[in-house]
């Protein structure tokens, strides 16, 4: 069947910030992968999320992950998920405009700074799904949306322009499809199983989906009573898990390092520097719940203007997300504090409506205001120059 194809021009901030991107000089390009993870994690959210009023969405037994595949030869590495994916709408909203927090400070301290030192800038902001142009010459997304009937392949080079066509007979959620430029001499080729084992587990081991791969052994050859052959071999593939999933919060505190905690606190909060503090505690006693907060090292952006939320802070009932900025979990003045929370003691269909009236949320926020005042005395005492 053949579609219309229609061609879109890039808002001319994203064509800036994609000129950056080609050309810029910045060495740490593996970044990329952990953008595009971490929307394929937010996409799964926002189904599985969606999922709990439209329970035909995500059928039983489907399990919410995320897919990488690379073809050395073809140099062709796709991420896929079967999450919320796009609709035309959300596509030309998205991927064509500067959608991302991101990407918005970047251009911000763009304007401040020279462009000299823009490899620096891409580390600290990131440009979300944009970073994908550093590694590829052309990328191609193709997405349904859940709910939706009609697929959309979008597809752009990153030059001024991208395409949208009609796609039939796409899986709900989003496949992303990277045309690898030709791998320098001393950068790592991302079609090596290898390489995209080590990216996943530095920056993307605690996102909650299975991020697998299909992998290549060698093995011996079994007889019928299962004893190897010797001297024979057979090639065989596995689809294997890459990252541990393991929600970092629900981890002992002696187990978890330092590092492991700023890359969730960066994951979660979208931010580009490491936490000043990390608070993580469990509440145990009539209302039992577990806590992972963060203090920023700097003021969040956009903070006190219109639209932005009153507190962020995700709340998690058993493992599941029911709400991404809660404004009730602490008071406003506290809004700068990230991080998760989560109790087993809250149904999962909570409203904002009855979050407000809600006296097991009471409680919880009276523990978390009182944990983190006593934290920040502790700080003021420990480290007054950083406290101020
Ligand atoms: P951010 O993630 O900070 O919003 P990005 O540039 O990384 O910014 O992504 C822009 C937007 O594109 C996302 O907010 C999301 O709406 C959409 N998007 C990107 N990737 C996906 C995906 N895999 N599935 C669904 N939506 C996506
Ligand atoms: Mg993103």
């Amino acid at each position: 069947m053949t579609q219309n194809v229609e061609s879109h021009a890039f808002q001319a901030e994203v064509q800036e910030v994609l000129s950056l991107v080609i050309h810029s000089l910045y060495t740490e390009r593996d970044i990329f992968l952990r953008e595009l993870i971490s929307n394929a994690s937010d996409a799964l959210d926002k189904l599985r999320f969606e999922a709990l009023t439209h329970l035909d969405w995500l059928p039983e037994g489907e399990t919410l992950g995320i897919a990488l595949d690379a073809d050395s030869e073809a140099r062709t590495l796709t991420v896929a998920d079967n999450g919320i994916g796009m609709s035309k709408e959300d596509l030309t909203g998205n991927l064509g405009r500067v959608a991302s927090s991101g990407t918005r400070k970047f251009l911000e301290a763009l304007k401040e700074g020279s462009a000299e030192n823009t490899p620096d800038l891409i580390g600290r902001f990131g440009v979300g799904f944009y970073s994908a142009f550093m590694v590829a010459d052309e990328v191609v997304v193709e997405t349904r949306k859940a709910g939706a009937e009609e697929g959309w392949r979008w597809k752009s080079d990153g030059q001024g322009e991208y395409t949208l066509e009609a796609v039939d007979d796409l899986p709900r959620g989003t496949v992303i499809t990277l045309h690898l430029k030709e791998a320098q001499e001393d950068e790592p080729d991302y079609t090596q199983e290898w390489t995209l084992r080590d990216i996943v587990r530095r920056y993307s081991d605690f996102v909650e989906y299975p991020i697998q791969m299909e992998v290549e052994r060698t093995e011996p050859k079994l007889d019928d009573d299962g004893e190897p052959i010797e001297g024979e071999s057979q090639t065989v593939t596995r689809l294997e898990t890459l990252n541990s999933m393991k929600p970092l919060w629900t981890r002992p505190k002696g187990d978890i390092s330092a590092e492991e905690y700023a890359e969730f606190y960066k994951h979660h909060a979208h931010d580009w520097t490491d936490p000043a503090r990390t608070i993580h505690f469990k509440a145990e006693g009539t209302l039992e719940f577990t806590a992972l907060l963060f203090l920023p090292a700097q003021k969040p952006m956009m903070m006190g203007e219109e639209g932005h939320p009153k507190s962020r802070l995700s709340l998690y009932v058993r493992r599941v997300l029911v709400q991404k900025e809660c404004e009730d979990l602490l008071p406003v003045w506290l809004r700068f504090v990230r991080g998760v929370v989560e109790t087993a003691d809250l149904p999962l269909n909570v409203s904002r409506e009855t979050m407000q009236n809600n006296r097991q949320v009471a409680q919880i926020r009276k523990g978390l205001v009182r944990r983190i005042l006593s934290d920040m005395g502790k700080w003021f005492e420990e480290d007054r120059e950083a406290y101020e």
